[in-house]
């Protein structure tokens, strides 16, 4: 097994490289020998640490990464392979990440993935059986079997975050969810593409404020026309190209191929300076295709500018009006910077500028979002809290229920009516409403996650239905209106039991028997 990445970025004075590599719907040819040779002159190279393999991006089916990998792992270059919760149920993850193990390959990027896209036949199940937190959590206490059965190296997970959100709901839901990543155990951590410096900034303050000192590599991307493209209007799940951005991308190209690509580089070697200078712990670069000489070429020129990064700064600042910040942006010219024990820039930390004001509900909102969530809470209360005097009542009616088999009147006429009317609920017999400020992680969610939004959102609104606001982004409003904000980032969430799927979800809590047992 080889341990290159895991030394590299547990070593604060490195400033690490990292490549992604995306294979395409083919099991051999000339896309995937490129491939092959960018890992070897990667290897040969000697400033990359590891080369990342994506999962079938955009849920659609390409070579398995864990078969790429392996080959390129036997050309001794370090591998991190990308896990997403798209394609296969909890069984088939696990046994996918043991046969991981076997191979050697243990460093994994735990995610939940896109949403399905289209293969043969058209569009694929999605399952998402786990979210990516559920996945890390997995990860890890597979470990404690890994060094039972005499493999003392575990797996070395780490885990996304996307930055670039625009909304003050997505913000918080972004990083209250990283927060459960690095809990259920996550050693890494990797942003979203992107091309705020206020962004990329806010990120770092963010996790210095909370403590988190896992190391965070930066994304940087080599954006040819086409990619901006698709990237500006919304064709890549979460991420973002401005129209300034992705204009000025298509004159360079426009000019001659040759600017393009040298601007490309130019533009990749002074993002990846400033991420240096503000702190990141490395880079982790994308948009490779066909050869390693570009990257070589960004590295080259970024050890060139690097001390200069201040001086590129105003370039990748966004004009976007109506984009939140969490945190007032910095000057960085200012004396607000202070050098850390490893001499590395810290800013002392701005100024928190979220709006503590309620969020101006219409009485639509009222009506169809604020109420309900307040009715739900307390019926809640009354019925389902263990701490309550009445709680001995109802487990010992729901003994008498389930023992004379009447589980399914109480659920046939009572508790799936109101529950469809109030929740659209799937009836799986493991309710996680209440993790979720009261909504349905089955129905409302097509990723069903447990744990926090996926990175997927674009302006408040959700990756897979477009039309309609992430439940985190109401989860987030939700809470908000009623000063329990807090609440959005409490304990890990099991996932679903799907042995009690159809059945009484009400029964079941009384008795113990869902993911709430205790
Ligand atoms: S509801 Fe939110 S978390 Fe779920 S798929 Fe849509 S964007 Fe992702």
């Amino acid at each position: 097994m080889l341990r290159i990445f895991n030394n590299d970025i547990s070593n604060p004075d490195k400033f690490v490289v990292t490549l992604e590599l995306v294979p395409k719907r083919e099991s051999g040819g000339l896309s995937t020998d490129a491939l092959i040779n960018i890992a070897k002159d990667a290897f040969a190279d000697g400033r990359i640490s590891a080369v990342s393999i994506t999962d079938n991006p955009g849920g659609n089916p390409s070579l398995s990464p864990d078969v790429l990998g392996y080959e390129i792992f036997k050309h001794g270059m370090d591998v991190i392979v990308h896990f997403t919760c798209r394609d296969m149920n909890r069984a088939g993850m696990e046994s996918r990440a043991l046969q991981l193990a076997r191979m050697g390959m243990k460093n994994i990027l735990a995610l939940t993935g896109d949403y399905s896209g289209k293969g043969f036949g058209g569009q694929g199940s999605p399952v998402f059986d786990f979210d990516s937190v559920i996945l890390t959590k997995m990860l890890h206490k597979l470990n404690e079997r890994l060094a039972a059965s005499e493999d003392p190296d575990g797996f070395f997970t780490g885990c996304a975050v996307s930055p670039f959100k625009t909304t003050e709901a997505e913000c918080e839901a972004q990083y209250r969810k990283l927060d459960r990543k690095i809990e259920a155990g996550a050693s890494f951590i990797i942003t979203q593409l992107g091309y705020d410096v206020d962004k990329f900034q806010e990120l770092i303050t963010q996790n210095r404020i909370k403590g988190i000192t896992t190391p965070v590599l930066a994304s940087v991307y080599m954006l040819s026309p086409k990619a901006a493209k698709a990237m500006n209007r919304g064709k890549v799940p979460g991420v973002i190209v401005s129209d300034s951005l992705c204009n000025r991308i298509i004159k360079e190209w426009e000019n001659s191929k040759q600017e393009g690509l040298s601007q490309a580089i130019e533009r990749a070697a002074k993002l990846a300076a400033i991420l240096k200078g503000i702190g990141y712990n490395g880079i982790h670069i994308g948009g490779i295709h066909r050869s390693f000489k570009a990257v070589g070429k960004i590295l080259d020129r970024m050890a060139i500018i690097e001390h200069n990064w201040q001086d590129y700064l105003e370039e990748f600042r966004s004009d976007d009006k109506n984009c939140f910040y969490l945190y007032k942006k910095y000057d960085y010219k200012s004396s607000d910077i202070k050098k850390s024990e490893n001499n590395v820039n810290e800013y002392i930390y701005s100024e928190y500028i979220a709006s503590q004001d309620n969020i101006p509900y219409t009485l639509k909102d009222n009506l169809f979002d604020h109420y309900p969530y307040l009715l739900l809470k307390q019926l809640h209360e009354l019925f389902f809290n263990r701490a309550s005097k009445l709680s001995p009542i109802y487990k010992a009616a729901a003994e008498v229920i389930d023992k004379n088999n009447k589980a399914w009147i109480l659920k046939t006429f009572v508790e799936d009516p109101l529950k469809k009317l109030f929740l659209s609920c799937k009836s799986c017999g493991d309710c996680g409403i209440q993790h979720i400020a009261f909504q349905c992680p089955e129905s409302g969610c097509p990723k069903h996650t447990r744990n926090g939004a996926c990175g997927g959102s674009r302006d408040g609104f959700c990756e897979v239905n477009k039309d309609k606001k992430c439940i985190w982004v109401r989860a987030f409003n939700r809470l908000k209106k009623s000063d329990k904000i807090e609440n959005l980032s409490k304990e890990f969430v099991h996932p679903r039991m799907w042995e009690l799927n159809n059945t009484s979800s009400w029964i079941n809590f009384h008795l113990g028997r869902d993911h709430q047992k205790e």
